[in-house]
């Protein structure tokens, strides 16, 4: 290694590592890059896996970011396996196989795992999880034969499973209100009233305290008595971040990896990006881990920016989309503390969006099946402080309107 010649490793080929090492090529970075994954195959996409993919309707090539050629094309080594240490002092890594490698600069892609459900008989048969390709082929071909469903928690993964599962299911969440974490209680509602439509039972506020079952599951025990019937279970409880390697090595781990602005650790050889990442986050002017797509590209971009030599502080607009019986909810902002919501567009129309607001000041834009109020509200969070609620009831709280008025100005 020597300078003119730097190697990159990126550690974790999903999402954000992907991009990682795509936009060092885009970047110009000519030194080396080495992107390495233990997951089977090129990169690949997560996303279409509760939809699509587990509906059948998007098959394996769709799933994948790049084909094969791509990464010789950007001479970007594929290295299949899982990354064991993390040498700081030796600026090295030790790869599962016992072989290691060197670095000038290290990326730390890592994900997130399924946060398992702490209760008897959450290890029996017909048990399952939703966070690989390998899960999504388990689950497909699990439906088959279910005659029973239940899904165990009611955010954004159990509800999409939900959604393409291609038939009635339990869902059964902890809290009073569906996507209880990430979404406003109107949009809640919404969602709530859409899966109740389509036919799906949902048990809120109630525990789960066991699964029972021989081998295989059989019923599913609620904190007030009841067994549901079950020979299939979807346990979507939540993630939590891959940090062992950030860990082992010393590096300062609290819900993820903590980054600077830059998104760099203590180590400023090492970054960190995507899921398993805690960084300070503008837009929630709090520290943040968050897990979507965008962040998961955004910050790999700004990283590659970074060690390419042209570092700046990542200020992306956080957004994310959900999609679920024929409607797409779409998020810009962080949602977390709101004390006032108002509610625009048609909501008996299936159109409509949510703003919600903190202390008068404008966090987050849920829109279903508005995109337009979705592009506008992204545009305005990034062009600087945010409105207010005086100012956006002066434009009708119309978000495009507003943002007219703002570029007019
Ligand atoms: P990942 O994509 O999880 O990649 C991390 C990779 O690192 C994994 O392949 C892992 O195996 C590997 N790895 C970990 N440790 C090591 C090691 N020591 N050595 C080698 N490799 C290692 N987001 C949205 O915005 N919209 C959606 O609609 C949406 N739908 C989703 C649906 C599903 C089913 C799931 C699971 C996620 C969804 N997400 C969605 C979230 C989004 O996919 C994630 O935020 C994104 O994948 C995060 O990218 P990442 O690179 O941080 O992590």
């Amino acid at each position: 290694m020597t300078s003119e010649h730097p190697t990159v490793l990126v550690v974790g080929a999903g999402q954000s590592g992907f991009q990682a090492a795509a936009s060092l090529r885009d970047k110009g970075f000519t030194g080396r890059v080495v992107l390495i994954g233990d997951e089977p195959g090129v990169p690949y996409q997560r996303p279409p896996l509760s939809k699509a993919y587990l509906s059948g309707t998007a098959g394996p090539d769709q799933l994948r970011l790049r084909p094969e050629e791509f990464f010789a094309g950007k001479d970007i080594e594929l290295l299949a396996g899982r990354v064991a240490e993390l040498d700081r002092e030796g600026a090295r890594v030790t790869m599962a196989d016992g072989t290691t490698l060197g670095y000038d600069h290290l990326v730390l892609a890592t994900g997130a795992r399924n946060r398992p459900l702490p209760v008897p008989g959450a290890d029996l048969g017909g048990v399952l999880a939703l966070r690989t390709r390998d899960d999504a082929d388990l689950l497909r071909s699990a439906l088959e034969t279910a005659e029973h469903v239940v899904v165990i928690g009611g955010g954004f993964i159990g509800l999409e499973f939900a959604a393409h599962a291609g038939r009635p299911v339990t869902i059964v969440e902890a809290q009073h209100r569906l996507l209880n974490r990430v979404a406003s209680p109107e949009v809640s509602a919404y969602f709530a009233e859409l899966h109740e439509q389509a036919g799906h039972t949902m048990l809120l506020g109630q525990g789960v305290t066991a699964l029972r079952g021989q081998e295989r599951v059989e019923a599913v025990e609620l904190a007030d008595g009841r067994r549901l019937p079950a020979d299939l279970v979807v346990v979507a409880v939540g993630v939590l971040p891959e940090t062992a390697l950030a860990e082992a090595a010393g590096l300062l781990v609290d819900n993820g990896v903590v980054v600077d602005a830059h998104l760099r650790t203590g180590d400023p050889r090492i970054w960190a990006i995507g899921d398993c990442a805690n960084f300070p986050c503008v837009h929630a002017g709090a520290s943040t881990r968050l897990e979507s797509v965008q962040n998961a590209v955004d910050q790999a971009r700004s990283v590659a920016a970074g060690i390419a030599g042209e570092p700046a502080a990542y200020e992306s607009v956080p957004w994310f989309w959900t999609d679920q019986l024929g409607k797409k909810l779409q998020i810009a902002g962080i949602l977390s503390g709101a004390d006032e919501t108002v509610l625009t567009g048609d909501r008996a129309e299936g159109k409509f969006s949510v703003l919600s607001f903190r202390g008068g000041v404008l966090i987050a834009v849920e829109s279903v099946n508005r995109p337009p109020d979705h592009i506008a509200a992204r545009r305005l969070f990034a062009a600087g402080p945010a409105p207010t609620l005086d100012a956006l009831r002066a434009s009708g709280f119309d978000l495009k309107e507003h943002l007219k008025s703002l570029t007019a100005a």
